[in-house]
């Protein structure tokens, strides 16, 4: 398959592409399927990074259609890692539901970085919700003596049941999806300036869907003040 105009563009932008082989795949939860592959020699040339995530091209009615997706337990020396899907309508969790040993799939690397917030925060603040929860458990893996206030929204009660937490460490707010993210921005206007202390000092991780990650964006930045580069934030579906 092509990559169509797409994969030209992310050619440009010097974007390596790579062949995974499902080696497995299994039902985590109801509402999450994980598939394992090995990696074509990716993780070798690009080495691993918290919350690092691969353009993975499905197929949709014959044309190619990429979707980001987040790296779990990425080994480099065996050269293999899962890929968590969470369960919705589409052509990815059509393709996860269906994967089986032997079978190969393309993908592309460009885009994927994490930079530590250097000095770290006092407390970090996380939103997201089960399309980024692989990236999340990352993300606080990657940050263990941090803590964190998760707001982690809900389509399903069984969303978080993958969530690795540190009890000590990272408290949990569970957000119903509701008015179609608006909900989780609302919760988020309530508790923030509460909880934000110096803005310099405070460090945002938002991947939720486009509408909440902008609206959570907003409020941090032009409503709370705080700077730009502290405030880590992506749409992870629309
Ligand atoms: C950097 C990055 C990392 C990501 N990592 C992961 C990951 O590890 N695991 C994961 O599950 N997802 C992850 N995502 C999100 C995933 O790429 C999107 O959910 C994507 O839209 C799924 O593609 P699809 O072909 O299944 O559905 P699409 O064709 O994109 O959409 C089909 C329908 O499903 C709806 N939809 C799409 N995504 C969701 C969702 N998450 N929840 C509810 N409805 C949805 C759309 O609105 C549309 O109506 C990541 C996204 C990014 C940008």
């Amino acid at each position: 398959m092509g990559h169509g105009w797409e994969g030209a563009v992310l050619k440009l932008f010097r974007a390596k592409d790579f062949t995974f082989t499902v080696t497995g795949a299994e039902r985590l939860t109801e509402h999450f399927a994980r598939v394992r592959f090995t990696d074509g020699g990716m993780l070798k040339v690009t080495g691993v990074h918290p919350t690092m995530w691969v353009r993975v091209w499905f197929a949709n009615a014959g044309r190619p259609h990429q979707r980001g997706y987040t790296l779990v337990d990425p080994d480099p020396e065996a050269g293999t890692f899962n890929l968590d899907f969470a369960m919705h309508d589409g052509p990815a969790c059509e393709w996860a539901l269906a994967a089986e040993a032997g079978e190969t799939i393309e993908a592309t690397v460009q885009g994927s970085a994490f930079t530590a917030p250097d000095p770290l925060p006092p407390r970090m603040f996380v939103f997201g919700d089960a399309a980024s929860l692989p990236a999340i458990n990352s993300l606080l893996a990657a940050m263990p003596d941090v803590p964190a206030t998760i707001w982690f929204e809900t389509a399903h009660d069984d969303d978080s049941r993958l969530l690795v937490l540190d009890a000590g460490l990272h408290r949990l707010n569970l957000v119903p999806r509701k008015e179609a993210g608006g909900h989780l921005v609302t919760e988020a206007r309530t508790a923030l300036p509460g909880l934000i202390g110096d803005p310099r000092e405070a460090y945002a991780w938002v991947a939720c869907d486009f509408k909440s990650t902008r609206g959570l964006t907003s409020l941090l930045r032009k409503d709370l003040g705080v700077p730009k580069h502290r405030v880590n934030a992506m749409a992870y579906w629309r």
